[in-house]
């Protein structure tokens, strides 16, 4: 494959030459980056009794990774915020009920501390990609992140911004394809496929996709993760509410619990 780095671009630790493997996290027996991983809730931390109750229904399917935002960086400031901390102790319960792997967004380096007592994973959301502090203080962090590709970011953007994290010691970063804007108006985003082989061509770091973000539709999300799978990805993020149309943010793009079982099903049973 034609390397997609051009050579002003000064990737040295996200390279698959400095690593002999490619990048594995482990958490006790689930691992990142081994089999296909499933990501997968809420796109917000709703109420206590909603959210605990979409993690148990996901959790006996088999799901181990649970992903739910506490703060919400949303494109209008007249949009719902997130829970903040109060939804850092929702997840907390989560956890503890639960034993789900909480994944959660890290907004600004502000509540770095208190996300990551919390959090399994990290999460930098597209529009924090290149915030340099935030990455700069992640790499310090002694979690893995889940770095998502910024909106309009070429890969060559996404590389420099994981090799922040990796430079400050962290070397347990997820990459997340989440889509990118085009001119095309029938999805939210584009979902940049071929960016996932080109990744593995580059890099031995694990390559997320999101189709929820990506698409903006409930009704993409099979084929788009169908899609991402056969091209490749390691896992997949996906929005999931047992009552999806009563979904604090996201609605559109979240699919329902039968859904989930579909694609699961379709994926040949990830969970299993
Ligand atoms: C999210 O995953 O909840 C999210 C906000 O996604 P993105 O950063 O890709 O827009
Ligand atoms: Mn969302």
């Amino acid at each position: 494959m034609r390397s997609l780095v051009n050579e002003d671009c000064q990737l040295q630790l996200v390279r698959k030459n400095v690593l002999k493997e490619k990048t594995k996290i482990y958490f006790g027996s689930d691992i990142i980056g081994d089999k296909l991983c499933i990501i997968a809730g809420p796109c917000s931390v709703e109420d206590e009794t909603t959210t605990l109750r979409i993690a148990e229904k996901l959790a006996k399917l088999g799901l181990r990774f649970f992903r739910a935002g506490a703060f919400k960086p949303r494109c209008s400031p007249y949009s719902f915020q997130g829970l903040c901390e109060k939804g850092l102790t929702i997840l907390e319960k989560v956890k503890k009920e639960t034993g789900l792997k909480i994944v959660t967004e890290v907004i600004d380096i502000g509540v770095i501390d208190i996300v990551a007592e919390v959090a399994d994973i990290l999460q930098v959301g597209a529009k924090n990609m290149g915030n340099t502090s935030l990455l700069k203080k992640l790499g310090c962090c002694n979690k893995p992140i889940l770095l998502k590709r910024g909106m309009a970011a070429q890969l060559d953007e996404l590389f420099l911004a994981a090799e922040y994290i990796l430079l400050g010691g962290n070397s347990n970063v997820i990459l997340c394809e989440r889509g990118i804007r085009t001119f095309n108006n029938y999805t939210r985003f584009t979902l940049d496929i071929a960016a996932i082989p080109m990744i593995k061509d580059t890099s031995h770091l694990p390559i997320f996709v999101d189709p929820s973000h990506a698409t903006g539709r409930r009704d993409l999300i099979i084929p788009m993760s169908k899609a991402s799978v056969a091209a490749g990805a390691d896992g997949l993020l996906i929005e999931v509410h047992d009552e999806p149309d009563k979904s604090l943010s996201d609605a559109d793009q979240t699919i329902g619990i039968k859904a989930f079982v579909t694609l699961l099903r379709e994926l040949d049973n990830p969970l299993g």
